[in-house]
């Protein structure tokens, strides 16, 4: 480990309540989920904290359940967790293929939907899934719930809506009308961050979004509205490089991104139509 673990503190709570009041008397304190992220920013020599709240006796926040018309996925629920539930099967099989596409199984087995999402980064492979599915984030502070639209919780690049005293405890995904399509794009098919990834919904009108092509997860509000007005696919593709701004970077170049991007969306439409 390239980072002195020395001077850290790790805490345990045995309920939310204890968690969150943690978070709100203890300032900078890192929420630890299966560690998988901040485990490679300490073996890079960075310092997320010094003080950790190991949130894995949390045992309730791992539950896969609903509520109404609403998939409800506790924010501890490992990607294993999302291909072995019945429920995220047969109402967001979008979200299992993402998840068979992160690291391996060990990854799999450990990383968590919370983790995923908290980390922010714009290649998140679950991030497209709910970006298309009208998904809200649910998050509790000591004082209180609130729900976010997962398209408003993003703010810039590794910024979000989430202060530092409040945990993910879920995200909820209501009831999604079409044909759900995710295809992640790495340099191998196991053990690779994505160059690009896009999730798509085929409905009354469709929903598309990318992560690897921006500083965020994006929606691609022209080209849905080609697509849905009937325009010819090459017009919509023209829309979807001028709407994505993707760069070099050590994964890819920002031209190969853009020409994937574009053959993914050509996939999505003719294969769900
Ligand atoms: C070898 C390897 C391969 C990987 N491959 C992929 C991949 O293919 N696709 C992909 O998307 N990711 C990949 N990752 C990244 C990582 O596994 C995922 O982002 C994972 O979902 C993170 O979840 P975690 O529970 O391990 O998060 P942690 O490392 O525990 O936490 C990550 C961040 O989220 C915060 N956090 C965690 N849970 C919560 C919560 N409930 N509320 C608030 N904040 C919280 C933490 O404080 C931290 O800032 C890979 C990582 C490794 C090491």
């Amino acid at each position: 480990m390239r980072t002195s673990t020395r001077d850290f503190t790790l805490r345990r709570e045995r309920t939310l309540a204890g968690a969150l009041r943690v978070l709100r008397d203890e300032p900078d304190t890192v929420p630890l989920a299966g560690c998988t992220d901040v485990y490679v920013a300490l073996q890079f020599g960075q310092k997320p904290g010094t003080r950790y709240l190991d949130l894995t006796p949390l045992a309730a926040l791992r539950r896969i359940t609903t509520s109404g018309d609403r998939l409800v996925i506790g924010a501890l629920a490992s990607y294993t967790d999302l291909q072995r539930s019945r429920l995220v099967r047969t109402r967001l099989p979008m979200l299992v293929e993402a998840a068979h596409t992160v690291g391996g199984a060990q990854i799999q087995h450990m990383g968590t939907v919370g983790g995923n999402i908290a980390n922010a980064s714009p290649a998140g492979d679950t991030l497209p899934v709910f970006a298309v599915s009208g998904a809200e984030v649910v998050l509790q502070g000591a004082s209180g719930e609130r729900r976010v639209p997962f398209t408003s919780f993003y703010t810039g690049y590794r910024q979000s809506v989430r202060r530092s005293d409040e945990l993910i405890t879920a995200v909820e995904v209501p009831a999604v009308e079409g044909r759900q399509w995710f295809r992640k794009v790495g340099t191998r098919a196991a053990q690779a961050i994505s160059k690009v990834v896009l999730a798509g919904v085929r409905g009354a009108s469709p929903a598309l979004a990318l992560g690897s092509v921006g500083p965020t997860v994006v929606r691609l509000p022209r080209t849905e509205a080609l697509l849905a007005s009937g325009s010819p696919i090459e017009a919509a593709l023209d829309a979807l490089r001028a709407e994505i701004s993707p760069i070099d970077d050590v994964r890819s170049t920002a031209d190969y991104r853009r020409d994937v991007a574009a053959n993914l969306v050509r996939e999505f439409w003719a294969r769900t139509a």
